[in-house]
């Protein structure tokens, strides 16, 4: 007796269904994708619970004649090979022509469809890959898919299925995965009745702030910053979150040639460019789109999933990471605290120091002549600085020169409201230190805490960056008895290219084994003894990932030398040390937050503590 049969089509398409169909989430984003694919401007969804029951797309699209109707249910049915540029950019794509017959396989499906040569539409009704009824139909142009009692014949993944609320959540998340994508196409989206979206077509960003609307008073797109770079390779254009607008729950997209994709390794290149500009825990968003020739990606790994490769990833990653550090830098907002004005005070968490010029936004009022020059100050806490007072044209000058500049030429531009640092107004003022750890200054909107040592850890890494980006020379302090520092092998290339970096911030080496150094001098700020466990620290920081871009090395160079050499806890600082300290700190581009991302000062408002008395 033979025993080999074939599957009859209905059994066979419910089995592939089962990759293409997963969930109510998988049969909207065909349905949607089809009728983008037809021309339509205007796209309707509606959903009952969750999709389980219905899933309705209706759309404008070119519609179907009534053979094309019934011939796009059969598997491998498909009208756009013709479209596709070339078979390479077909092959990747996969499944095609699958949807349809894999939906009709799994749910009861009826469909209208017309096109505008047609007097009249088609009528299609469906059931589990059976056609049940085809007739002529008065409809609108276009195409109506209903897609009823999704998994009716197929009990295992109807169970599977999650709650209503868990499945609703995955409809809208590839929703948004769509309609982000074709910002001049018009969708709503009702679930149970309930209008969930109602986007209408514009640019980019006033579908993002549909899509995700105000916080507050606030819209979601006023705290991100553009981003647009071009090369030969790939052109990238989207949005970056501020830094003070992270959150814990943010929205992160990448969009290649306008399909969602996932990408961890690029999302590496965006998290680099935000690295210590992010307090804590909490996350960027982002929308990132990329353009780039087919032939540079490959897409074919598996429909369902949103993995795609690219053949040159690390050049993609590099220009990514600098494309988002220069949007954050263009449109740095720099950190205000205004010590003269009532009223709301922001917070937000600025730039690490050297990543860009500081854009400082200038008090009218402020006279860059009246500053008293740094080292006109009492000696005493000097030591606090070593670096910087020994080396005047570093860091503090450059930057107070800056300040000088922006005031002089903006004067005459000055835009109402935006005061920012207002470092004369420390001067009479009265600051009071707490614990050995905390200054705390009275301001208007309430009062200023500050932790010292993460001040001066602020401080000294500007101060360390500016050294080295512009190579200078810190410095050092001769040791009487050099200090030995013995290095494995691969340690040692890692020291090869520390060795420039190291010198800048006051380090002299001298090679003199195969795998050992012998330091002669150090960062003047070091405590003694402690030069072998900063180098150790140092290239611990830097050994933690694989390659890094030059900014990198230096940045993290100069976090593991102001961590080493911060102010330790339980120091009394004298007044003048701890005037001087917020005077350096509020010259910073960012300062409430340290490069790693703690809190440096926390503003404890009249309202908050008023609060406590009640
Ligand atoms: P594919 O999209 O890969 O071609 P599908 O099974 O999703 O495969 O669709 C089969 C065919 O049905 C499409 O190629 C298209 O010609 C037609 N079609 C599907 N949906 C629509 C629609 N909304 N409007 C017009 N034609 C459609
Ligand atoms: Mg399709």
């Amino acid at each position: 007796m033979d025993i080999i049969h074939l599957l009859p089509d209905s059994v066979a398409n419910q089995i592939a269904a089962g990759e293409v169909i997963q969930r109510p989430a998988s049969c909207l984003k065909e349905l949607v994708e089809n009728s983008l694919d037809a021309g339509a401007k205007h796209i309707h969804v509606i959903v009952y619970d969750a999709g389980r029951t219905l899933l309705q797309v209706t759309d404008d699209g070119c519609g179907m004649s009534e053979t094309d109707a019934r011939m796009a249910f059969e598997r491998h049915a498909t009208s756009k090979i013709a479209q596709a540029q070339d078979l390479f950019a077909l092959r990747t794509m996969g499944f095609r022509g699958e949807a349809l017959a894999s939906i009709c396989a799994v749910a009861q499906v009826e469909v209208q469809t017309r096109r505008a040569e047609d007097d009249y539409g088609t009528l299609l009704d469906i059931q589990g890959s059976q056609v049940m009824r085809q007739e002529p139909c008065s409809c609108p142009v276009g195409t109506n898919f209903k897609v009823k009692n999704l998994f009716y014949n197929v009990p295992v993944r109807r169970k599977f299925l999650k709650t209503d609320k868990t499945e609703l959540r995955n409809l809208l998340t590839d929703f948004y995965r769509i309609v982000l994508v074709y910002p001049d196409v018009q969708f709503t989206f009702v679930s149970d009745d309930e209008v969930m979206l109602d986007l209408h077509p514009g640019t980019y960003k006033q579908r993002i702030e549909q899509v995700f609307g105000r916080s507050g008073s606030n819209p979601f797109t006023s705290r991100m910053v553009d981003l647009r770079t071009e090369t030969e390779l790939v052109s990238i254009h989207g949005f970056v979150g501020k830094p003070e607008a992270a959150s814990r729950n943010p929205q992160q997209y990448f969009f290649v040639n306008g399909r969602f994709m996932r990408h961890p390794y690029f999302h590496k290149a965006v998290m680099n460019a935000y690295s210590g500009m992010l307090p804590g825990e909490l996350m960027p968003s982002y929308f990132i789109y990329f353009d780039i020739h087919p032939d540079l990606i490959d897409v074919n790994i598996h429909p369902t999933k949103n993995e795609i490769k690219f053949a040159d990833e690390q050049a993609v990653f590099q220009i990514l990471m600098a494309a988002v550090r220069e949007s954050l830098g263009k449109f740095n907002v720099s950190p205000s605290l205004d010590f003269n004005r009532e009223g709301e005070i922001e917070m937000p968490v600025g730039m690490t120091p050297a990543d860009t010029a500081p854009q400082v936004r200038v008090n009218p009022a402020y006279n860059p002549f009246k500053t008293r020059p740094m080292d006109a100050t009492p000696q005493g806490w000097q030591s606090l600085y070593a670096a910087p007072d020994a080396a005047p044209d570093a860091a503090t000058l450059t930057r107070e020169s800056r300040i000088g500049r922006l005031t002089e030429t903006d004067l005459t531009e000055e835009q109402p409201g935006t005061l920012a640092l207002d470092i004369d107004s420390l001067e009479g003022r009265a600051l009071y230190r707490y614990a050995g750890r905390y200054i705390l200054v009275p301001t208007d909107e309430g009062l200023l805490l500050v932790n010292q040592r993460r001040a001066h850890l602020c401080v000294l890494y500007a101060l360390y960056r500016d050294l080295l980006t512009h190579a200078g020379q810190a410095p050092a302090q001769q040791l009487l008895f050099p200090e030995l520092l013995s290095l494995t092998a691969d340690e040692m290339t890692l020291m090869q290219s520390l060795l420039p970096g190291l010198e800048a911030v006051g380090f002299v080496l001298e090679q003199i084994g195969r795998t050992e150094y012998s330091i002669t001098a150090v960062p003047s700020l070091l405590t003694d003894g402690s030069a072998v466990s900063t180098l150790r620290a140092i290239l611990g920081e830097v050994s933690r990932t694989g390659s890094l871009p030059q900014d990198e090395w230096e940045r993290r160079i100069a976090l593991s030398m102001a961590r080493e050499t911060a102010m330790p806890y339980g120091k009394n600082l004298s007044d003048d040390e701890m005037r001087d300290l917020l005077t350096r700190l509020l010259r910073l581009p960012a300062w409430q937050y340290t490069p790693d991302g703690q809190r440096v000062t926390y503003l404890l408002t009249l309202e908050q503590l008023n609060q406590y008395f009640q």
